[in-house]
């Protein structure tokens, strides 16, 4: 096995330039889900007040219909009540007319209040729809301003991702999962001794140790302190990831 803290020191180095990219979003992320969810919820609202205002007009049109139709039986009704043989047909005749009259009447007072309410209806889609749209709007340029930050990123991210996958491929399975398991808690997993300390909390680390860890490079060694993973100033990383690249 090769040189297993140079790899882990690396990962540790280029996962950490990672995070910094991914800092460069921010709260965008975050914010671009909550407008998507107020864009749907517009969205909804509208939908809702254009099938009550489509049932609406459905209503209007068809109560005209039956506004003309009550009108002309009402006529009709009175040109038969000259023609009646008694005064029983006459009455129900005369009853008729006075049904058909009632619903006329029922029907436009109903239709007067229709009418307002439609009024009001398309009054709200028409704010609703105002609201719908500046949301889409300010989706619209959270959208951009993150691809913006993405094609910024793009190459530098193509290549950190290449480098990664290098390095990871060169380190143990059982490293690996050492290491994510300390990145859960420290997004520097893997860090430096500067000066007899870990350059992670700053603990001092035993000169036996640092020697140790000098003289066994593929095992790994702990800060007692943090836990994290220690490696000795003679791995010099930045130059190293390159060369790894080059493999
Ligand atoms: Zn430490």
């Amino acid at each position: 096995m090769e040189n297993q803290l140079l790899y882990l020191a690396s990962l540790s180095k280029i996962d950490q330039k990672l995070d910094e990219l991914n800092d460069e979003y921010g709260d965008l992320p975050e914010k671009v889900k909550e407008q998507k969810a107020k864009v749907a919820e517009l969205d909804n609202l509208v939908q809702e007040t254009k099938q009550i205002l489509e049932d609406v007009k459905n209503f209007i049109s068809t109560s005209k219909v039956t506004l003309t139709e009550l009108k002309d039986k009402e006529e009709k009704l009175s040109k038969q009540q000259f023609k009646v043989r008694n005064n029983k047909e006459f009455d129900a005749i005369t009853k008729e007319i006075e049904h058909a009259r009632f619903e006329y009447n029922r029907l436009t007072t109903e239709l007067r209040t229709v009418n307002v309410k439609e009024e009001n209806l398309l009054l709200t889609l028409e704010q609703q729809e105002k609201e719908l749209n500046e949301a889409q709007a300010e989706l619209d340029e959270l959208l951009e301003e993150e691809k913006e930050i993405s094609s910024n990123q793009n190459d530098e991210l193509n290549e950190l991702n290449k480098i990664k996958k290098a390095i990871k491929a060169k380190i143990s399975k059982k490293n690996l999962e050492e290491y994510k398991r300390i990145r859960l808690l420290h997004k520097d997993a893997v860090v430096l001794i500067k000066k007899n300390s870990c350059s992670g909390c700053y603990s001092n680390v035993p000169p036996q140790k640092i020697v140790e860890i000098r003289n066994n490079l593929d095992h790994l060694f702990y800060c007692e302190h943090c836990g994290r993973i220690l490696y000795p100033e003679e791995i010099k990383i930045d130059k190293k990831i390159l060369t790894i690249t080059t493999y």
